[in-house]
């Protein structure tokens, strides 16, 4: 889509009306108990305004009322074809209201509008639209047995799912929850982050307008260890699917073994490798991937390729050319469709990732670019980027996320000794290998222990292609591709015998 201008955004921005209260059985309500969470724009510091701090007694209201249309069957059994028609038609009305959307995202979390068009404007309204269209075009199965039977293996909506969100992609990842859980026929609870609540809230009255039945989706604002904690705690939910952080997940696990045993589905943090194989001829198309692997949303990505292991033959032609590349990355107002780089997420999430920063200029790796504290302007949670060379695998730097543009280059000898590396870590969620020798492609891609691999080029697959991590990166839950279906549906045997007469 063609962007506009920085007056057309701000235009929008200035006329927003901002949704704040929980929507709850098909209606906007207030917390029961009036409490409130701030909402702050990190490209300015401006409070936005303030949303429904759900608590225990909303997320029981939310989950009593997802129960009971689930149960009545409105939505869970349904026609596929009237589910389909919903959701395309919500993927349509998406598509309309996405400058406003993108907007809203882009103030609400200081990514750059550029970044929240594409993403609002074409991944989730295709998301909705590509899971609708499944609907009607998914079988069960016969098994085989003699002809004194007839088993079928059908597939059904778990029930009620929760969905926890997080703030660095906040309408893509409600979408990879929700479009799959609402196709299966699942009722929702959903609990976007803290920092990023209004497109869900706004999304939900688009659901409606499209027809979704009240009690069917249900978007609950509030603090993690309140509202999330409640929906991973509530025996009325039946399988949760969770995107954030590794010792987050670790706590749902817990509520999960605490109450009712409810699958959890985690997609959690990650280190990932972009491996440069010796062979490789380093060509802008080489640096573009390498650079925006790093930087695009401003390193905040679970997939960021930050550990770039290059082999010694190259790595000084390929640091000096990212290093180029990297210093004319757009560090700026998020509403200017110039903009690459805009704030981290907070002023506590940019003073974490300063920290690392801050561990890298004195642990011992070399400063090839230093420009973290370069950009000042309208608040103080802006971080530019920053390219740090001669980093070793047990260097801090090295082994944790640090979810922000901090960029470590390592140099290695030979392709087992790339491999090694990239896998010696306690993440698995995603690879990028670069090399002219598609054995040695095949071969890496085979050995690396994470759940995507691009081949030259850096890549999450699209909407076909599951996504999600080995290791700490993840549960063998996946989103995206028919995998995230499984996420929501149980199979049920249904033996029956056969009089044989
Ligand atoms: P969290 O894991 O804390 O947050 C993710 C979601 O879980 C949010 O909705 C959050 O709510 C909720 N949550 C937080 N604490 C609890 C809890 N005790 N019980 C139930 N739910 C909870 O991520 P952060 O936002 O704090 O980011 C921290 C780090 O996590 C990042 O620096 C990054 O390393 C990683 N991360 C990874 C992501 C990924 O895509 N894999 C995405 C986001 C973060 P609340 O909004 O109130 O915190």
């Amino acid at each position: 889509m063609a962007l506009k201008d920085k007056a057309y955004y701000q235009a929008i921005a200035d006329q927003l009306v901002l949704p704040s209260q929980a929507f709850i059985d098909g209606s906007f309500a207030p917390a029961a108990s009036g409490a409130v969470i701030r909402s702050i724009n990190p490209a300015t510091g401006e409070t936005l305004g303030t949303v429904s701090h759900c608590q225990p007694e909303d997320v029981d209201r939310a989950v009593k009322a997802a129960r009971r249309v689930f149960g009545a069957g409105t939505w869970s059994r349904c026609a596929p074809e009237e589910r389909k028609a919903v959701l395309l038609k919500l993927a349509n009305l998406i598509r309309e209201n996405s400058d406003e959307l993108a907007v809203m995202e882009s103030i609400d979390s200081g990514k750059p509008i550029k970044d929240c068009i594409h993403e609002i404007s074409t991944e989730v309204p295709n998301t909705f639209q590509w899971y609708a269209e499944l609907i009607d075009k998914s079988f069960g199965k016969i098994a085989p047995t003699d002809a004194s039977a007839c088993a079928m293996i059908i597939k059904e909506p778990i029930g009620v799912a929760g969905l926890v969100l997080p703030w660095n992609f906040p309408l893509l990842m409600a979408a990879w929850k929700l479009a799959p859980a609402l196709a299966s026929g699942c009722s929702a609870i959903v609990k976007p982050a803290e920092q990023t609540s209004y497109t869900a809230l706004r999304l939900a009255e688009l659901a409606a307008e499209a027809g979704i039945p009240a009690g069917v989706l249900n978007i609950l604002p509030g603090l993690g260890e309140t509202t999330g904690q409640a929906i991973g705690r509530h025996h009325g939910i039946d399988v949760v699917s969770f995107t954030g952080s590794t010792e987050v997940g670790r706590y749902f696990l817990k509520y999960s073994s605490e109450s009712n045993l409810k699958p959890i589905g985690l997609e959690m943090g990650g280190k990932s490798p972009f491996i440069i194989l010796g062979d490789t001829k380093i060509t802008d198309d080489l640096i573009d991937n390498a650079v925006s692997s790093a930087f695009w949303n401003g390193g905040q990505n679970c997939s960021a390729n930050m550990r770039q292991i290059v082999d010694k033959k190259i790595v000084e032609e390929f640091t000096h050319r990212v290093v180029e590349k990297t210093k004319k990355i757009a560090v700026g107002n998020p509403l200017d469709p110039l903009t690459e780089l805009g704030p981290m997420v907070t002023l506590e999430h940019r003073n974490t990732v300063m920290r690392y920063v801050e561990a890298g200029r004195t642990g011992g790796a070399d400063i090839a670019l230093d420009m973290a504290d370069a950009y000042t302007s309208t608040s103080d949670c802006f971080v530019g980027p920053s390219v740090f060379t001669n980093m070793t695998p047990e260097m801090k730097i090295a082994r944790e996320e640090i979810f922000g543009p901090v960029l470590g280059i390592l140099t290695v000898d030979g392709m087992e000794e790339a491999l090694a590396c990239a896998n010696n870590s306690d993440y698995g969620l995603h690879a990028t290998v670069f090399t002219q020798d598609i054995d040695k492609a095949l071969y890496m891609a085979r050995r690396l222990a994470c759940g995507t691999v691009g081949i030259n080029g850096f890549t999450e697959g699209d909407i076909k292609t599951p996504f999600g991590g080995y290791k700490q990166s993840g549960s063998l839950a996946r989103d995206k591709g028919t995998e995230a279906m499984d996420q929501y549906l149980q199979s049920k045997t249904i033996w029956i015998n056969v009089n044989q007469g």
